[in-house]
């Protein structure tokens, strides 16, 4: 099925129910409403000359159109590339000129010289400004022509992160995203009564796939609670829309829960959401399920190259396991862990690389054939280059990326562990573990934390001292450097690769 025709099933069972909301510009579709504005501006695409296969890009903050014009590009079959609005001018033009982009829909807000300098440098210039005269003038009346598509077109490129190196563009097909949206919501229930509160951006995977496919082959509702991410505005939406469900990074639930008003927010409606994208500490699992009354919150695994989710927990499984896992693989799905060396599975329990296979795993890059061909094998499993232990009954963890491993005098550290311990602390916030070079053993581990609000100065002896007889000793870290917040990614991923540049200049 085609991510159009699905669209439609929805409608014609949820007509009148709300689609979408978007509560910073206080509008709101149902889904008759959503379809009928989807349709005009599909018209309009193809009225300006836009084919199937041609690709749209979309460089905005989160807002309705961005949804519309998401279901409006699938519909005719265009590509849709989806720009991260943090972009500065070198990014935007490897997009642009990487995915070969022939129209590129715009926000208003970026209609300022700071931004329009930017695309103008790189010299595009069909570019559409949402909120604007020339977003709606696109829209036309009228049938929309049924288009020609497969179900495994390509129809989306989705950049990754670039959280340890340059995006690479991720190309994706109805069946990889609509099925993978499909099968988080069956497994976390939703229905035509769930309102879904989505602060995390929607370029990515995690808003438009997790959030509003999972929502629209549903007939859920999808609800923007603000441009960019804002704890407060978030909260604030929940309760005003009476939210079921709460999506986040894990430093976003860290920012909602350490809001000075946090117990003054009504979250009596939510029942369920998803921490997902990096590691989810289980101490702030466990105070979302009792804090922010999110019992059945789950924890969702997975990459821009498998659609993204390829395991997750499941509202019966064990709080244990849901707060301390990445759940089991997903429908249809297959995964496996191997030595990253022989290609061989390694026994239960045992760290090696994650491997994925199945319905998700994207075409390739986009116009990147070596690339591909190293990420995906000739027997077309996905190599994650994350370390994973699975245990005998198929619960996955993530030991933590391959490349953030440490190697400290022989002996491996895995950052994730010491990061899991440091979240004890009282007074420690936010941690994250990295590896800084050493004379004497190769390297050495740093933390760098953020405090609790109103927590005391934290010096290096007392945090060794707190590790002192409850880590290994080579796994207590050496450096501690307190900060305000770490280096991160739109999407809200810590760049460690950046963290290991600045640390060799603070230790000198
Ligand atoms: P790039 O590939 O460009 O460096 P990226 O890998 O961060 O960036 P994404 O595709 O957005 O880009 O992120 C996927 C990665 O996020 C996974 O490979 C994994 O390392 C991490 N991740 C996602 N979900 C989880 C999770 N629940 N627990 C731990 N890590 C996670
Ligand atoms: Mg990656």
């Amino acid at each position: 099925e085609t991510i159009g025709a699905n669209l439609e099933r929805t409608v014609a069972r949820f007509g009148d129910r709300e689609a979408l909301v978007d509560v910073a510009a206080g509008r709101r579709w149902t889904y008759a409403e959503l379809d009928a504005d989807v349709d005009r501006l599909a018209r309009g695409l193809l009225a300006r000359g836009v084919e199937r296969g041609d690709r749209v890009g979309i460089w905005a903050p989160n807002c309705a159109e961005w949804v519309i014009t998401q279901y409006a590009t699938a519909k005719i079959g265009a590509i849709l590339v989806n720009v991260n609005p943090a972009y500065r001018t070198h990014e935007l033009r490897y997009v642009v000129e990487q995915s070969g982009l022939r129209l590129l829909i715009s926000a208003i807000s970026f209609k300022t010289s700071d931004y329009r300098a930017m695309v103008t440098e790189i010299g595009f210039e069909d570019v559409v400004y949402i909120g604007t005269s020339e977003f709606t003038d696109l829209f036309r009346e009228g049938p929309v022509p049924v288009a020609d598509l497969a179900f495994d077109d390509a129809i989306n490129i989705q950049y990754t992160s670039g959280t340890t190196g340059f995006p690479k563009g991720a190309t994706l097909s109805h069946h990889n995203i609509l099925n993978n949206g499909y099968f988080v919501g069956e497994l976390i229930n939703y229905t035509e009564h769930d309102r879904i509160c989505l602060p995390v951006p929607l370029y990515h995977c995690f808003g438009m796939v997790m959030g509003n496919l999972a929502a629209t082959s549903h007939g859920a509702c999808i609800v923007l609670p603000a441009p960019g991410f804002d704890p407060a505005a978030t909260l604030a939406a929940v309760a005003s829309e009476r939210c079921t469900s709460l999506y986040g990074v894990p430093t976003m639930f860290i920012a909602e829960l350490g809001l000075p008003d946090f117990s003054g927010h009504d979250l009596s409606t939510l029942r369920t959401g998803i921490m997902a994208g990096s590691p989810c500490p289980v101490e702030v699992m466990k105070r979302v399920v009792a804090e922010m009354n999110m019992s059945e919150v789950a924890i969702c695994y997975g990459m821009t190259e498998t659609s993204p989710v390829s395991t997750m927990t499941r509202p019966d499984d064990t709080l244990a396991r849901r707060t301390e896992t990445v759940g089991r693989v997903m429908p249809h799905l297959e995964s496996k862990v191997v030595d990253p060396d022989s290609g061989r599975p390694v026994p239960y329990g045992e760290p090696g690389e994650l491997c994925t296979r199945g319905y998700s795993v994207m075409l390739g890059y986009w116009n990147q054939p070596e690339a591909t061909a190293e990420a995906i094998d000739a027997a077309r499993w996905m190599h994650t280059g994350d370390l994973a232990t699975m245990d005998d009954e198929g619960y996955v963890n993530i030991v933590g990326r391959i490349k953030d491993l440490v190697i400290r005098g022989g002996e491996n550290v895995y950052p994730r562990e010491v990061e899991e311990f440091l979240y004890t602390h009282p007074d420690i916030a936010d941690v994250q573990v990295i590896g800084v070079p050493d004379a004497k053993y190769g390297e050495e581990l740093m933390a760098w934390v953020v405090l609790r609000p109103e927590a005391p100065p934290l010096t290096a002896e007392a945090v060794r001292e707190f590790c002192a007889g409850k880590l290994t000793h080579y796994k207590v870290p050496r450096y501690v450097h307190v900060v305000e917040g770490f280096p991160m990614t739109v999407t809200g991923k810590v760049r460690k690769v950046e963290m290991r540049e600045q640390a060799v200049g603070i230790l000198g």
